[in-house]
């Protein structure tokens, strides 16, 4: 079994069920399999073959779905790329992933025409049309990259038939997802054929996807986290996918009440923007049986406001690109543990180990390492590294964390975020934690500084909801009240906004790099 198979089975047991929903029209599993049988032959008439590496710089729309299963369908490898990327990050995926076709936005035709000079190698370029002029745009392209360029509907349109899936194996590569920006240069992650199906039948158990859910895709789709949980489990369940263009809060709620959505995902800065909505109450998630928030940690004073305001229950979960993402998830014939990632997921083990790879003992600090179907197979030409990240058949995750007695994990923090003061180890999340339960902080992050007496430093950098109401003053008062004295920021900064990349994380990187301004 793989991801294709599973969908083509959906096609053949319900093919008139809706497959996804995206701007008021509805595409069956019958359908879907046609588009993606249909691009998938007219890839191959442009070139691409099994093996070939396909990147997509695409938006929340129908057209990734399609290009995803076709470009598995004929057994070449997907490369997501983030399509507001500088043309520089852009230029260095394509490269280091070895890229031979592109599927972009329309929006990015001035990067078809730059491409032709700049990365040769690839040499087919599909354009979706969003907007009503792509045609006229692209006769003004250059001729050379006129002729590599072709548009998604054409592609479809001129298939001489539908192509039957090629034959792959469970090891070979469907994916190769570059790791977000956050955690320095991007490495591909490899994620095999049975790494992704594993995944998203996992989670769509341990979730109790079924095919009367319906799944609020939301979350960008080039993102781990919205590619198996929106995605692919939704689908090989044989759910239905609500895709949504941007999130919006309004739009949110909109298509929740209009749709009878069941199930919503999102990061918790999403959470803290429906929370935040003026207008939002109760009945905008009236049908919504499951929240799952995950790829930040949730802070628990936003899980038990959001919980309350919207009376429906926030399970969070915990994953990486490099393990597909999930590893964990709360369960759900269980209690929901606030400030917890929950527990193992069918088939996937998670440990928590001291420096030398030993677990260490319920409640203490160490780091997640993971096993499963799901870890990668490693990162894209990065032996060195790869054996880093994988040892003993484990990966390590470069998360800190401690489980409690019932299997219940915690991530305590990043293990490079840790801030050292004084020699006494400060966890950016807890002090953070504790600012966002000040009733006039609506966003908190916390970052080390360097410090010529303590070694290191505690700024603390917030969003206030009313910036009249509270002082810097009031805020330290506050602190000093709630924390004991070495976790007390020395600095904390009042911002309009926080860094934050299109995931919705923040940026504690970028917070350390524009050190401007602080008041103390
Ligand atoms: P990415 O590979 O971009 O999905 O980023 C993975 C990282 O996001 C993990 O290594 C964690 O640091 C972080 N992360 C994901 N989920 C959570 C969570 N529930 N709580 C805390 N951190 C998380």
């Amino acid at each position: 079994m793989n991801l294709v198979s599973c969908v083509r089975q959906q096609a053949v047991e319900q093919p008139d069920k809706i497959a996804y929903h995206f701007m008021g029209k509805d595409t069956t599993y019958g359908e879907f399999e046609h588009s993606v049988g249909r691009f998938a032959k007219g890839l191959q008439q442009l070139g691409v073959e099994k093996g070939d590496h396909v990147a997509f710089l695409l938006g929340n729309t129908p057209h990734y779905l399609i290009a995803l299963y076709a470009t598995m369908r004929i057994g070449a490898t997907a490369i997501p790329i983030n399509p507001i990327y500088t043309p520089d990050e852009i230029s260095y995926i394509l490269h280091n992933g070895d890229v031979k076709a592109v599927i972009a936005l329309d929006a990015l035709l001035p990067l078809v025409e730059m491409g032709v000079q700049a990365f040769p190698q690839v040499k087919t370029f599909v354009v979706c049309e969003t907007t009503a002029d792509v045609a006229e745009k692209v006769a003004t392209l250059s001729e050379e990259a006129q002729a590599k360029t072709h548009l998604f509907s054409q592609v479809i349109a001129s298939a001489s038939g539908t192509c039957q899936p090629i034959d792959v194996a469970d090891d070979d590569n469907a994916i190769i997802l570059y790791t977000s920006g956050t955690t320095g240069t991007p490495k591909g992650a490899m994620l095999t054929h049975e790494n992704v199906y594993s995944n998203a039948r996992d989670v769509a158990h341990y979730l109790g996807y079924r095919a009367n859910d319906r799944i609020i895709a939301t979350l960008p789709v080039f993102h781990v986290f919205a590619l198996t949980v929106v995605m692919n489990a939704p689908l090989l369940s044989g759910a239905t996918v609500l895709l949504v263009p941007r999130f919006s809060p309004a739009e949110v709620f909109n298509l929740t009440k209009e749709q009878k959505a069941t199930v919503f995902a999102g990061v918790p800065t999403m959470y803290n923007f429906l929370y935040q909505l003026p207008e939002g109450n109760p009945e905008d998630f009236s049908t919504i049986r499951l929240a799952i928030s995950g790829g930040a940690s949730l802070p628990v004073a936003l899980l038990h406001n959001f919980e309350k305001k919207f009376n429906v229950r926030v399970s969070e979960g915990y994953g990486l690109s490099e393990a597909s993402p999930v590893t964990c998830f709360n369960p759900l014939d269980r209690d929901r543990k606030a400030g917890s990632i929950g527990t193992n997921i069918s088939n996937v083990e998670n440990k928590v180990v001291d420096a030398n790879g030993q677990e260490v003992p319920v409640g203490e600090v160490g780091e997640l390492i993971v096993r499963g179907p799901n870890v990668m197979k490693g990162y894209y030409k990065l032996p060195e590294e790869t054996a880093m990240a994988i040892r003993d058949g484990w990966l390590y995750t470069g998360d800190l964390a401690k489980v409690d007695e019932e299997g219940y994990f915690y991530i305590v923090d990043r293990k490079k975020d840790m801030i050292i003061v004084g020699g006494f180890n400060v966890y950016p999340r807890e002090v953070e934690e504790v600012l966002f339960a000040h009733n006039n902080i609506v966003e908190a992050a916390v970052v080390g500084f360097p410090d010529p007496n303590l070694g290191e430093a505690v700024h603390a950098y917030v969003v206030l909801k009313d910036a009249d109401a509270t002082s810097t003053d009031d805020l330290f008062a506050y602190c000093a009240k709630h924390m004991v004295k070495y976790k007390v920021p020395k600095v904390i900064e009042i911002m309009d906004e926080l860094p934050k990349n299109t995931t919705g994380k923040i940026l504690r990187r970028s917070l350390k790099d524009n050190k401007v301004g602080a008041r103390t």
